[in-house]
């Protein structure tokens, strides 16, 4: 969501708690989708700083499903997002939608509550996410979820350090 705040802006010194509600439900990235399972209310601390400086910051939880690095089933993870920063107002007057500092506020007024959030989801989501300490993965042959079955593949050589070794004999031989 995004909230008013051009009050705040036309007032030095001037300090707001605002409550406000994210309003995504996925974020997608090079890495992937990751659906948003729940997420709180965030209560934000504003200030105007004076000299056309914004001070934004709150935190709040989301559950963010992440897939699992070795089975890919999703597993929820819980991230806690902090947000702390200080807007140029000078800079997002200028830079509207460039993607730089500043472009979460626009130029009329309004704090884009997602996409500072969104950065923040980002930043916190964990690289190597298993649903399970040890989980099994999927059979390499068949594909089969090896925490719910077996199968009778043969994956010796399929093993993913064997794998590597393979890579780099396959390289010798192409040099
Ligand atoms: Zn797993
Ligand atoms: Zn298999």
């Amino acid at each position: 969501m995004k909230i008013d705040i051009t009050g705040l802006l036309s007032t030095e010194n001037l300090i707001e708690d605002r409550r406000a509600e994210m309003g995504l439900s996925l974020v997608s990235s090079r890495m992937g989708e990751f659906p948003i399972k729940k997420k709180l209310p965030f209560t934000l601390h504003l200030e105007n700083q004076g000299n056309r400086r914004l001070l934004v910051s709150g935190e709040t939880d989301v559950t963010v499903a992440i897939p699992c690095g070795r089975c890919l089933e999703e597993v929820p993870v819980e991230l806690h997002l902090t947000v702390e920063r200080v807007i140029s107002l000078e800079d997002a007057e200028s830079n509207e939608d460039s993607g730089e500092d500043g472009a979460e506020l626009a130029a009329d007024g309004f704090l884009d509550i997602d996409r500072m959030l969104y950065d923040e989801v980002m930043l916190a989501i964990p690289m190597n996410v298993l649903c399970r300490e040890g989980c099994k993965g999927i059979c390499r042959v068949c594909g089969v979820n090896l925490n719910h079955t077996s199968c009778s593949c043969d994956r010796t050589v399929l093993d993913p350090r064997m794998a590597s070794i393979q890579d780099i004999f396959k390289q010798c031989k192409e040099v």
